[in-house]
């Protein structure tokens, strides 16, 4: 039996940073919804933000506020209020829970923000189908709802190789949002202001790619739980100083702690991989049950998710498309499996988790053998842990809990950890 005891992952200093960030954030959407100062655009998470950024609009993110609704442990309850307007259980229980928190009247941020009593109401929604159908949706009853117009770009899925073709399309798909746009902004778009944004996005996506990459170092300064707020700014901030300025202070501190061999986990002694979304009510409960057994979820596909490398100042509109079409969740299975070998390798991983999140196809991986042929290809163990991002009832804790530790046994069997 692996040595087990109570081991908690260490605070970083740039998290209060974060928390100013984020604050400053939604106060900035809150005054604009309040006095029209700028227009209000909602957008999914891996959507066109650029272009909304660009021509004026303060930009909202529903999935970061449904994540909220998950790690405040609020989702599982909203959830009921949209299965009672035909939104079935088994579909995105980020839609579910935001939907259901919206007809409810309630919301996280009324008590992380003071102030701050709804959600911003807006003038515009943005999609991107990349991810999956149901941001589509989703959107959709919002726009319904509030009578206000929604543009979407509709992309390719399970993509293999991203060919020119693919980019030209979703290229031609984010240029013809623009009048729309500026209709409702009433003024004309700027190409320049455009490539200004891209390349503080690029910024961003670089930053945080370093950030991400500070866990390849034994022991790693980083865990995926930490990551998952971290990324805060990422998501609701590229293409912004603020958020390049955060991104400096966080890597200055976690490349000081890979220096100083200062691992997240006390004495890690394993290095495992996530695969798939994380469960969002059980973050703390996660990071200590793994830190408890000395090893270090260190890295993920999930934050990963906003690194953006092609994007190209000088070629705004197909770089966005290539970046956009490029993404993980976007990809063929065997363009997936060629990405976590990579991962594997470069964060010099002992064991994989993914996560079968019940309410998430998009964003499980585990359905269709991929575990078991990466398993025989790489040699690396692997477990798949059943739950939801959200919804609570989709998973068991003790069965969690009984497969993590037999796991992390294995691992103990069958490997030399690379740090003891
Ligand atoms: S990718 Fe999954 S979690 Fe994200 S919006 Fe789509 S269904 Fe929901």
């Amino acid at each position: 039996m692996p040595e087990e005891k109570k081991a908690v992952r260490k605070k970083l200093k740039a998290n209060e940073d974060m928390k100013k960030f984020m604050a400053d954030y939604y106060y900035e959407l809150d005054r604009c919804a309040k006095t029209g100062e700028k227009k209000v655009a909602w957008c999914t998470s891996v959507g066109p933000a650029e272009i909304l950024r660009a021509m004026g609009f303060v930009v909202y993110f529903p999935e970061t506020h449904s994540a909220m609704l998950g790690s405040t442990r609020m989702a599982t309850d909203m959830i009921p209020n949209a299965n009672a307007i035909g939104y079935s259980p088994e579909i995105c229980s980020y839609l579910t829970a935001d939907i259901g928190a919206f007809l409810q009247g309630i919301t996280p941020l009324a008590k992380a923000y003071e102030g701050i009593t709804t959600i911003p109401k807006p003038d515009v929604l943005a999609f991107n189908t990349n991810q999956c159908r149901d941001v589509q949706d989703w959107f959709q009853w919002y726009g319904r709802k509030f009578n206000v117009p929604v543009v979407g770009i509709r992309s390719y899925r399970g993509v293999g190789k991203v060919t020119e073709s693919h980019v030209l399309s979703i290229a031609k798909q984010m240029e013809e949002m623009i009048p729309p746009l500026e209709e409702i902004t009433g003024k004309r778009f700027d190409i320049d202001e455009l490539k200004r944004v891209v390349a503080l996005s690029r910024e961003c996506s670089d930053l945080w790619k370093k950030v991400l990459d500070t866990a390849a170092a034994i022991p790693s300064p980083l865990t995926f739980f930490d990551g998952t707020t971290l990324m805060g700014p990422a998501v609701v901030g590229r293409g912004t100083e603020q958020a390049n300025d955060f991104y400096k202070i966080l890597l200055a501190e976690l490349e000081e702690r890979a220096r100083d061999h200062d691992g997240a986990v006390e004495g890690e002694r394993y290095r495992i991989y996530w695969e798939g979304m994380p469960i969002w009510g059980r973050l703390r409960a996660h990071s200590e049950l793994f830190g408890g057994l000395k090893a270090s979820v260190l890295a993920s596909t999930y934050c990963n998710s906003w690194i953006f490398s092609a994007f190209d100042p000088a070629d705004p509109f197909n770089s966005m498309a290539r970046a956009y079409t490029e993404l993980f969740i976007v990809r063929s299975d065997g363009a997936k499996e060629q990405y976590i070998k990579r991962m594997l390798d470069f964060f010099k991983v002992d064991g994989i988790v993914y996560h079968n999140a019940r309410t998430c196809p998009n964003n499980s991986n585990s359905r269709y053998g991929m575990p078991q042929r990466l398993e025989s290809e790489t040699g690396v163990p692997a477990l798949v842990i059943d739950g939801d991002l959200n919804d609570l009832r989709c998973l068991s804790d003790e069965q969690t809990n009984t497969n993590v530790e037999a796991f992390i046994e294995r691992l103990a069997g069958s490997k030399q950890p690379a740090f003891a």
